[in-house]
């Protein structure tokens, strides 16, 4: 079905089924015609590709997607949506809708199932209650994936795409850029949606690496360290790290000297190199 950005049709769908928003689920759709196919046009899917949905909604996005990718699996947890897209969908035969949680399904299995032989990307327009760890899970399961194609509020865009040594950066920043390079797209303001939200939007794009660009030893302590750094910014490194890690600071400050790192430095003055060799001495130490 077309114009489902259309205000008027939203609303017809919603007199039929009996559909009323949840605030919980963040269940902001869109109503601008021109985001959907930009999206799709912007995410790297093409006739060989398989896409994940994550928060189909009444299918504005899936619609589009449809058009440009091989397959399109599409994941929404609210139950009474599913129904609605059958009918919104059925011009498609290369889409499925999965009843679940995204935080709760077994992405690699699904990858596995869904797209044999397929390349893969992620696009969405994500809730914005569990914006990051929807984003951290998808990075951190490694899944083989090519990119990360999401709308975000323009506040959290800014943090996930801020270089590292910026003010906006944070755990956050350090830990896309570990796996990604992420790029802000394009604008959304906020009339784009319905009901409209208080503040902007933003489209971003993550392209995964598909090896490492950093040498480091152990992960886990790699994000306790850079957790650790940035949970309190206006200290120094060593004063954080010395009571996230419950560390010795002589013990710590040799792990510096080792990492050729300044223990003075505030958390946003470090590159994600030296945060990575600060924790392989850490390690090291142990
Ligand atoms: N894609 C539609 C659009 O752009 O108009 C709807 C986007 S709306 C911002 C977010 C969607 O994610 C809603 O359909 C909501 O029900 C769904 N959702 C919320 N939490 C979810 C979760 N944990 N797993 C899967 N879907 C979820």
């Amino acid at each position: 079905m077309e114009r489902l950005w259309d205000y008027s049709e939203i609303k017809k769908i919603m007199s039929e089924s009996g559909f009323t928003f949840s605030k919980a689920l963040g269940q902001n759709f869109l109503v601008n015609p021109s985001v959907c196919p930009k999206m799709a046009q912007m995410c790297g899917a093409d006739g060989n590709t398989g896409v994940i949905e994550v928060g189909p909604g009444i299918g504005v996005l899936t619609n589009e997607l449809c058009k440009v990718a091989k397959k399109v699996v599409a994941i929404e947890l609210d139950e009474r949506l599913p129904k609605i897209l059958g009918k919104t969908l059925a011009d498609h035969q290369n889409v499925e809708i999965i009843s679940g949680d995204v935080m709760k399904i077994d992405l690699h299995r699904l990858i596995e199932e869904k797209f044999p032989g397929m390349e893969v990307v992620v696009c969405a327009n994500l809730p914005y209650y569990i914006t990051s760890p929807v984003i951290m899970k998808l990075l951190e399961e490694k899944l083989p994936i090519k990119a990360l194609t999401v709308m975000v509020q323009k506040e959290a865009a800014d943090r996930l795409c801020a270089q590292m040594g910026s003010r906006e950066c944070g755990a956050v920043t350090a830990a896309v850029r570990y796996y990604s390079e992420p790029r802000l797209l394009f604008k959304v303001s906020a009339g784009s949606f319905m009901p409209a939200p208080k503040v902007d939007s933003a489209v971003i794009r993550m392209d995964v690496d598909s090896k490492p660009k950093l040498s480091v030893n152990d992960e886990k302590l790699f994000f306790k360290i850079v957790r650790g750094a940035f949970s309190q910014r206006r200290k120094t490194v060593l004063n954080s790290l010395s009571s996230a890690l419950s560390a010795d600071k002589s013990a710590l400050k040799k792990a510096f000297e080792i990492a050729q790192v300044s223990p003075t430095l505030r958390p946003e003055a470090m590159t994600l190199e030296e945060f990575a060799r600060v924790s392989n001495a850490v390690g090291e130490a142990k």
